[in-house]
């Protein structure tokens, strides 16, 4: 698991804030408490004192320290009980003065088990799904607003089946792949199929749904992606926000292209895209493709090294059916 550097920058700061803002809470409070209550200072202090004749008598030399040590935790005890009912009598909650973390798993280290721990990690997602919902409409992408009923239940003998059985089973695979993911089978997916048949809408089900389960996903459509590459290579790209983009489409964990063949395929692009593809596969990320190309097509399009990375890399996810706005369309029309 990854994180976008422009996600953990906005996760740090937002736990700093949280942390200054917490221990400047405490302060505050801690002040008012000892406004209210005169005899607590002297108390903090006494139990203060009680660790430190604890820790002197423990370093002695010569007698016995045990008895000095057990004196000096028995008084350190019933000072804490002077110290609770002071504060519980007047409704205090005494953990309200502690120095808790904010965290409880990494005592705001950021870190745990060797790695960055839940609280940066979630921050990281909420920020990696408000970039997604910036592109893509993330409220409609979802599984469950994919609508079978828009695809044709009867059987065509070109398929071998209906459209719709074989969209029930490319939804079927997209939802698992959204939800194992990284552990499907197949790393990489190909969507094609003609317009307006549901590829972006689950290309995007796929990108929401790997984003929440905390995995770095980054979604570009093909033109958008390889004008970033192009403005970097050309010098066009003057605050270099243009060679941030296309390291984030290098190293995130998923990254999901969309509308492959879109672009202007210059010798450029097809050089840019297979680097881009070769390198994500040799590093073992995820990539989610779609096209209105079929292989075929993608074979003219693209120089064959392209081709051949697509054709042995990825699980083709063939989508059959009319297209969606058209029957929308009709649907409206028809009624009275
Ligand atoms: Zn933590």
């Amino acid at each position: 698991m990854s994180f976008d550097p422009r996600h953990r920058r906005e996760a740090d700061r937002l736990l700093d804030a949280a942390q200054a803002d917490r221990a400047a809470r405490r302060a505050a409070f801690a002040l008012q408490c000892r406004r209210r209550l005169p005899q607590l200072e002297a108390l903090d202090r006494a139990i203060q004192g009680t660790v430190a004749q604890a820790v002197a008598a423990a370093l002695q030399r010569g007698a016995d320290p045990a008895q000095a040590v057990e004196r000096a935790r028995q008084e350190n005890l019933s000072l804490q009980r002077q110290r609770l009912e002071l504060l519980t009598g007047v409704g205090i909650d005494p953990q309200e003065l502690e120095n808790a973390p904010l965290c409880p798993i990494c005592h705001d280290t950021r870190r745990h088990e060797g790695r960055p721990c839940q609280c940066v990690a979630q921050l990281c997602a909420a920020e990696n799904l408000k970039e997604l919902g910036r592109q893509l409409d993330l409220e409609g992408c979802d599984f469950d607003r994919f609508q079978l009923r828009w695809y044709d239940a009867g059987f065509d003998p070109r398929l071998g089946a209906s459209p719709r059985e074989l969209m029930a089973s490319v939804l079927a695979v997209c939802r698992d792949y959204a939800q194992l993911f990284p552990r499907y089978p197949s790393k990489n997916l190909y969507l094609y199929g003609g317009t307006g048949l549901g590829k972006t809408l689950l290309s995007g089900c796929i990108a929401k749904a790997v984003a929440q389960g905390g995995h770095w996903t980054v979604y570009a459509t093909a033109g958008a992606l390889l004008g970033q590459y192009e403005a970097v290579k050309f010098n066009r790209d003057g605050d270099g926000s243009a060679l941030e983009d296309t390291r984030r489409y290098e190293r995130c964990d998923l990254l999901v292209l969309d509308d492959l063949g879109s672009e202007m395929t210059t010798p450029f692009v097809q050089s840019a895209l297979y680097q881009l593809l070769n390198q994500r596969l040799l590093a073992g990320r995820a990539t989610v493709i779609s096209s209105n190309l079929d292989m075929d097509a993608a074979r003219d399009r693209y120089v064959p090294q392209v081709a051949s990375r697509l054709e042995g890399e990825f699980q083709e996810l063939p989508f059959f059916g009319r297209d969606i706005r058209l029957l929308k369309k009709e649907e409206r029309q028809a009624r009275p």
